[in-house]
């Protein structure tokens, strides 16, 4: 933040990939395709792009660098801009699902894997591109997956046309390079020399059953021992792990001696403004203490970061086509992983990183992590590729998903009314409007059946909440207070209306921080659904529907969500009476968690909308709602049939 120019163009002299910029801006030149590969802290992400643009390679186009996530992706953006001294979202800008910086003069443009995928919709031939950078390649998202397939299409498209050039560059830390090679044709791969510095690593001497015991306990150790311009970077699994901890080091801290400290949570669900604070320089003689899920692991720089603690492990989102449900565990996580977050803290600095698990627990991880498109739903991936143009069956992929999981994706996608049919499946009216919208097929039918309900204002405030990570706040040690508290925003219809009536109470609070601390409610959740129905409510302005609200009349909501929810009800197992317990369409047994506001429902109601299926010891329903038999017969009458012949 303080650094002038000229310190900022001195570092970036100092970077690998500046020392040998012109053997490389001649491979550029030479090759259409081509594989970068260079040790994390190299310079690749943030001088590749600029040296290209100095020498005007992109010409008349604009150069797209894709990141994995949004965060990698906008603080690259204005380290880029602070580098080139130029304004953020003039010449160097970033487009992000909530957030697009970016100009008619923009030639370096960071945007979210997520983000080129859906301009692929609009122009299959991504035609404004003459370059597009395809970073982090060995992260393996679905979406970075899809784009590896439309930018080879879109080349050699544009190359038969005799249209505007596309040239691919491929870049990566660490990969499975042959495999990479293959798919592109054989293309070059150029390895570059890195210069990280040196990142002393110590493994735990004993297996360690509690992580975020160990992590605390360590936090604390370093804390009494290191200077405060020390800063510390954390891994951990997910929001609510962060939360407990972070609640943990400020108890602590209150005792401990060493210096002030400052903690700062990172993790996707964080509204960006607060994911930026993490890059603000604590007040001088604090430390600061990042804890981070696998969202820093990647990609960023966080500067002062000179020890990483490494609970290695991640939360890992599997799905089984068979009974739709989703686990999600917590599990170890690959090599690769653990050199990433390591490498964090050697990148302005040398630095060390602390695992929390023996030298051989780490040897006996798998190398790489099984790439996303091989373990979650694809609904929405092929709901894509079709809106793009790609034929499902024939479309290029690296790793073949399995057979089952696309043809389940098909099939819903079929009853949703997006495609005409799942052999050569085309588009319907509706498909298309579908693709428009930044969420799962499912939740974008219930958008658009909506107006015929009456209830788009209410279903975009539901569908706002959903996305966002757990609205209530139960602290550990006030747990009888926060669930008293949220009684009076419960519905006896269950979990949906009661989020809805936390929405609409939020919206309507004059001091809304003071609020929801009142309530025990996320406050930064709320905030961010916020944000999640601006976007929404905008894509439904230009598909012009009309926004209109049911008032009091709940059934409206519940059915409009059954239109698009309609693969997710559970009937309970021998009828009324059978004491609570529930099958769903799937035929698996699934309960509801203790969590659900129908939980204690008597008598429990015989049919259930649920929004998700979660797997643990055993299969819970979360987020529920009672619904009436006949729904499902009215909003989706030919799925009704054929669940009731299979059951
Ligand atoms: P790569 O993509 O090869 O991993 P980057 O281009 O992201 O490398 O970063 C190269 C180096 O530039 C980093 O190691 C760091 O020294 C410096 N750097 C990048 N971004 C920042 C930032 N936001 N603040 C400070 N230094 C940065
Ligand atoms: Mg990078």
């Amino acid at each position: 933040v303080n650094e002038t120019v000229q310190d900022l163009q001195e570092a970036r002299r100092q970077l690998p990939v500046y020392m040998v910029r012109n053997r490389l801006l001649e491979e550029i030149k030479k090759n259409e395709t081509m594989i970068l590969i260079g040790e994390t802290g190299s310079g690749k992400t943030t001088q590749i792009p600029q040296l290209i643009h100095e020498q005007r390679l992109e010409g008349a186009g604009t150069i797209a660098v894709t990141q994995p996530r949004r965060v990698a992706a906008i603080t690259i953006a204005m380290r880029v801009a602070a580098e080139m001294n130029t304004e953020i979202g003039s010449i160097v800008g970033y487009s992000v699902r909530f957030e697009d910086v970016t100009s008619p003069r923009t030639k370096v443009k960071y945007l979210t894997d997520g983000m080129l995928l859906r301009e692929a919709i609009i122009d299959p031939l991504l035609k404004k591109y003459s370059i597009i950078v395809l970073d982090e390649a060995h992260e393996r998202t679905v979406s970075t997956d899809v784009l590896f397939g439309i930018v080879k299409l879109a080349q050699k498209d544009r190359a038969d046309k005799k249209l505007n050039p596309l040239k691919i560059i491929i870049m990566s830390a660490t990969m499975d390079v042959d495999t990479f090679r293959k798919y592109f044709h054989n293309c070059p791969v150029i390895y570059l020399e890195g210069r990280t510095f040196p990142v002393t690593i110590y493994h735990s001497k004993m297996k360690q059953d509690d992580y975020q015991y160990a992590a605390v306990c360590t936090i604390f150790q370093l804390h009494a021992t290191t200077p405060a311009n020390h800063d510390f970077l954390v891994f951990l699994t997910g929001q609510e792990e962060i939360e407990t901890v972070m609640y943990n080091i400020k108890q602590i801290a209150k005792e401990a001696a060493g210096p002030p400290i400052r903690v700062c949570p990172l993790y996707a669900g964080l509204p960006a403004a607060k994911q930026l604070q993490v890059w603000r320089d604590p007040p001088p003689g604090t430390r600061k203490i990042i804890l981070a899920t696998n969202i820093a692991e990647a990609s960023v720089t966080i500067p002062r970061i000179k020890c990483v603690i490494d609970t290695g492990v991640v939360k890992e989102r599997t799905w089984s086509g068979g009974t739709g449900a989703e686990r999600l565990a917590v599990r170890a996580g690959s090599q690769a992983a653990g050199w990433q977050r390591a490498g964090r803290a050697g990148r302005t600095q040398p630095g060390v990183a602390y695992r929390l698990f023996t030298a051989d627990d780490f040897r006996s991880r798998p190398l790489h992590q099984t790439p996303e498109i091989l373990r979650c739903p694809l609904a929405s991936t092929m709901l894509l590729l079709i809106a793009a143009g790609a034929e499902p069956s024939t479309f290029p992929l690296i790793d073949t998903p399995p057979p089952d999981s696309v043809k389940a994706s098909l099939t819903l996608l079929k009853e949703l009314g997006a495609i005409d049919n799942e052999v050569n499946p085309k588009l319907t009216v509706l498909g298309k409007k579908m693709s428009t919208f930044p969420i799962e097929p499912k939740y974008s039918k219930v958008l658009l059946s909506a107006p015929e309900y009456n209830c788009l204002d209410e279903v975009l405030s539901l569908i706002a909440v959903l996305s966002s990570e757990n609205v209530f706040h139960t602290p550990m040690h006030k747990r009888e207070e926060a669930i008293k508290v949220k009684q009076k925003f419960l519905s006896p219809l269950g979990d949906h209306i009661t989020l809805l009536n936390v929405f609409k109470a939020f919206c309507k609070a004059p001091l809304k921080k003071q609020w929801c601390k009142e309530n025990y409610l996320n406050h930064k959740n709320l905030t961010y659904a916020c944000e999640v129905r601006q976007q929404l409510l905008a894509i439904c302005h230009k598909l012009n529907l009309t926004v209109s609200s049911c008032g009091q009349a709940y059934d409206q909501v519940l059915k409009c969500l059954l239109c698009g929810l309609f693969t997710n009800c559970a009937w309970q197992r021998g009828g009324a009476g059978g004491g609570g317990r529930y099958v769903t369409a799937a035929g698996a047994a699934a309960a509801l968690h203790p969590a659900c506001a129908l939980h204690a429902a008597r008598p429990a109601p015989p049919v259930l909308l649920y929004t998700e299926l979660l797997a643990t010891s055993r299969t819970y329903m979360l987020t529920v709602s009672a619904i009436q038999p006949h729904w499902l017969h009215q909003v989706a009458p030919d799925y009704a049939r054929r669940c009731r012949a299979n059951r």
